[in-house]
């Protein structure tokens, strides 16, 4: 039997989504975000660090043109859950008032650390203001915030791999596992 969050421990890791699917699913939000933008340029906002590999492919993937800056948050919480207190850890260099700002992030869980992000960046006044996710969890939101382009939906579970992290392992894996629970 294994255990997390026991030094050394090594958890089970179930395959969700292989790199295969994760580049489909890339390649389609590309499609959709050209289109959306189609005439106009982007600036792309990455949550590091979950976000890392998902924005690096992303922007390989769209054909608009964009810059490309990155935040870093803070959430408290427990290991697993965001609490909805959340901290600017690295802002934005760029100023965005007047551009089309897509905010790229992870997972959206709670729902706490994007809805605080997307507060103070419409402090700033963008021209717009929409947000990509790899990955929602959209039945245990717990705040109104709306998510523009979704790359897979997943119900329950907590899963590391491409760019994700338990404890900070695994971000370097190419494909999506599941983090056994009762491991
Ligand atoms: P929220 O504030 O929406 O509750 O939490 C979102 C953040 O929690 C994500 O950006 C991510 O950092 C982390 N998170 C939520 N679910 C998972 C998960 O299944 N795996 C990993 N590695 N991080 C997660
Ligand atoms: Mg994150």
């Amino acid at each position: 039997m294994q255990t997390i969050g026991l030094p050394q421990a090594q958890p089970a890791l179930t395959l969700l989504y292989p790199r295969a699917e994760i580049a489909e699913r890339v390649a389609a939000l590309a499609r959709e975000i050209d289109c959306d933008y189609a005439g106009r340029e982007l600036l792309l906002v990455g949550i590091l660090k979950g976000s890392f590999l998902f924005i690096a492919d992303l922007a390989r993937a769209i054909c608009t043109p964009a810059n490309i800056d990155s935040v870093r948050i803070a959430s408290y919480g427990s290991d697993t859950r965001s609490s909805g207190i959340v901290e600017i850890r690295k802002d934005l260099e760029m100023p965005i008032r007047g551009r089309h700002v897509l905010v790229i992030e992870d997972i959206v869980d709670s729902g706490y650390t994007l809805e605080a992000l997307c507060n103070l960046l419409l402090l700033r006044e963008p021209a717009s203001l929409r947000v990509c996710t790899l990955v929602d969890k959209r039945a245990l939101r717990a705040t109104e915030v709306s998510v523009d382009y979704v790359g897979f939906t997943l119900d329950n579970g907590f899963i590391v791999g491409y760019g994700l992290d338990y404890d900070e392992r695994f971000r370097g894996l190419p494909d999506i596992y599941l983090v056994k629970s009762d491991a």
